[in-house]
């Protein structure tokens, strides 16, 4: 398949969609990000990397870190599938970060994407490293490919100064046992891997160990395969908020998305493609980059449906 000429045709589709929608504006720094902007990238599986329009702007990849902090999570504790004990995996059907079903279930989050479930996920993440955020940003480069990969000091610390909704979350999981480090620690690593700085070609590279059933780009075994057999489950599921059922309908791939317009998705065996656009739907979710992946399947015939 001729990649490049895909992605041409899958940009030139997503071409109308591009400016729609909201950019996030829940702190500055990402209210100022031009709405225009898109790009798209895949990564084979060989490590090949092909891209269109702004496939290498960086930008804050917000939730999609979400799936990788899984990922180190189930590759530093080495099988021990402890996590799901204090985590669920189900779709939440509630916004990404809502309260209410907590007190329901316990303090136990439905699922590792919504921000309660990636509060418990960091904070494992801390426990197995002593450094959450830190041992993220050098697996990220390290994956990518690109030593500059950095946090964005100016985003963490916004995402810090209207905290208050996450912090909410921390402590009242903290109220019925789960969380294992202290709450301040615990948020302050989650700001900094939501601000970390990529663009579709870091992610897509990245994110190759989910095509590449657990395997890293040097061959060496990240997860075992049942395991990026099961991020990739609850990606599709729960990757793309409260709008995964329709995500699935559309696209049929194992997704997750982040409020700064960015989508990483995965064709398992395949490639792992990153798409961007800050425009955002009703749910969270790139408008253009949705569209995008909705064209990238028509046209292959790669969904994992
Ligand atoms: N840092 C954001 C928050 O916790 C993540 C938002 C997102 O991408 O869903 O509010």
């Amino acid at each position: 398949m001729d990649y490049q000429a895909v992605l041409e045709e899958v940009a030139a589709c997503a071409r109308p969609y591009v400016g729609q929608g909201r950019v996030a504006d829940y702190i500055p720094a990402l209210e100022r990000v031009s709405a225009d902007r898109f790009g798209i990238a895949l990564a084979d599986i060989n490590g090949a990397v092909y891209g269109v329009g702004d496939w290498q702007v960086p930008f804050s990849v917000q939730s999609i870190s979400k799936a990788f902090s899984l990922a180190l999570v189930m590759a530093h504790a080495h099988g021990d599938d402890d996590i799901w004990k204090r985590v669920g995996r189900e779709p939440s059907g509630t916004p990404f970060n809502s309260l209410v079903q907590l007190e329901w279930e316990n303090g136990i989050p439905r699922n590792p994407f919504i921000n309660a479930g990636a509060l418990v996920v960091t904070d494992r993440l801390q426990s197995l490293t002593g450094d959450a955020s830190t041992t993220m940003l050098h697996f990220l480069r390290e994956e990518s490919g690109n030593e500059d990969l950095a946090f964005d000091q100016a985003v963490a610390g916004s995402e810090a100064d209207h905290g208050d909704r996450n912090a909410a979350l921390a402590h009242f999981m903290a109220s019925f046992g789960n969380l294992e480090n202290p709450v301040p620690s615990v948020i302050e690593h989650y700001f900094w891997q939501c601000s970390i700085e990529m663009s579709c070609r870091d992610l897509a590279t990245a994110g190759g160990f989910l095509a590449r059933h657990g395997l890293r780009a040097d061959g060496s075994r990240l997860l075992e395969a049942r395991e990026a057999k099961r991020i990739n489950a609850v990606m599709l599921t729960c990757g793309t908020y409260d709008a995964a059922g329709e995500f699935a309908y559309r696209v049929g791939l194992p997704a997750k998305s982040g409020v700064g317009g960015g989508i990483i998705a995965v064709v398992p065996g395949r490639c792992t493609l990153c798409v961007w656009s800050p425009g955002l739907d009703a749910r969270g979710n790139s408008v253009a980059g949705a569209a995008a992946l909705d064209h990238f399947t028509t046209l292959t015939g790669w969904s994992v449906f």
